[in-house]
């Protein structure tokens, strides 16, 4: 595991405050760029001393299979690993059976009890949140931190611009469903995984000719990784089972 948390930890300590300990899970099948604005939004404007980068083991709610977690882990690394207080948490998919968050939460809560929790979820997330394993429990061990999502969740209200602060919202609505949660200011991005496989298993290009296929919606490491990888194309690549 990543270890960059430690200088932000010697700074929490310094202030004599509970160290604030951001959580971001995601199948990240590929990680794009609207994970990375959303971890880096939530960075700042919840003034985290570090935010956990935890690609999903098994997820329960997705249902169709995830590409083979090395892959994920590795790319969610390209992604994530030049934001500064970001930091990458292996746990879920080193753990047997189902990701639960709230297992997830339970652990750093023991291993860091000083800490204060924020669970950093997108709008079509939160719309669904009571389906989410012991939902009432996250609720009493995280706050619930949330960033608007095009498509998914039309009528939430649009998200401001980027550089406000986050902002805490009491009661509930048909379409948000939480009773309290934090609003984080990120701008729309209209970017998918779902997009981005499909993309990439229609393109046409001859294999070990892609390039620029993706719009430019995941970062560049990321594109070379499944690139190199071939991954999500629609034929089988002979490297696909590497982890480099
Ligand atoms: P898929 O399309 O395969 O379901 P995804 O793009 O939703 O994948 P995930 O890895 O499932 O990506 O998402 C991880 C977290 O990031 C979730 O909380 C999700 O709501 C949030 N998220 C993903 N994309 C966006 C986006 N464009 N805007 C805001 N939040 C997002």
């Amino acid at each position: 595991m990543n270890t960059r948390g430690t200088a932000a930890a010697a700074s929490a300590q310094t202030r004599g405050e509970p160290r604030r300990i951001g959580v971001f899970g995601g199948a990240f099948d590929p990680p794009h760029w609207a994970h990375v604005a959303l971890a880096r939004v939530a960075i700042e404007q919840l003034q985290l001393d570090e935010l956990r980068i935890i690609p999903t083991g098994d997820a329960w709610h997705k249902s169709r299979d995830l590409t083979a977690a090395h892959h994920r882990l590795k790319m969610a690394e390209l992604a994530f690993g030049d934001l500064p207080r970001a930091v990458m948490d292996d746990r879920e998919i080193k753990r047997v059976g189902p990701s639960y968050t709230i297992e997830t939460l339970e652990e750093l809560q023991a291993e860091q009890p000083d800490s204060e929790l924020f669970l950093v979820i997108g709008g079509d997330q939160e719309a669904v949140f009571r389906r989410w394993h012991r939902w009432q429990d996250i609720l009493q061990k995280a706050t619930v931190c949330v960033a608007d999502r095009p498509l998914q969740n039309p009528s939430f209200a649009r998200a401001p611009a980027a550089n406000q602060s986050a902002v805490l919202v009491s009661g509930s609505s048909p379409a948000t469903n939480l009773p309290q949660r934090v609003i984080l200011h990120l701008p729309l991005m209209p970017v998918s995984a779902t997009a981005i496989r499909q993309q990439l298993a229609f393109q046409t290009a001859p294999e070990g000719a892609f390039s620029g296929e993706l719009d430019g919606s995941v970062p560049d490491a990321v594109a070379s990784y499944i690139s190199l990888h071939g991954l999500y194309q629609a034929r089988p690549s002979p490297n696909s089972s590497s982890t480099e």
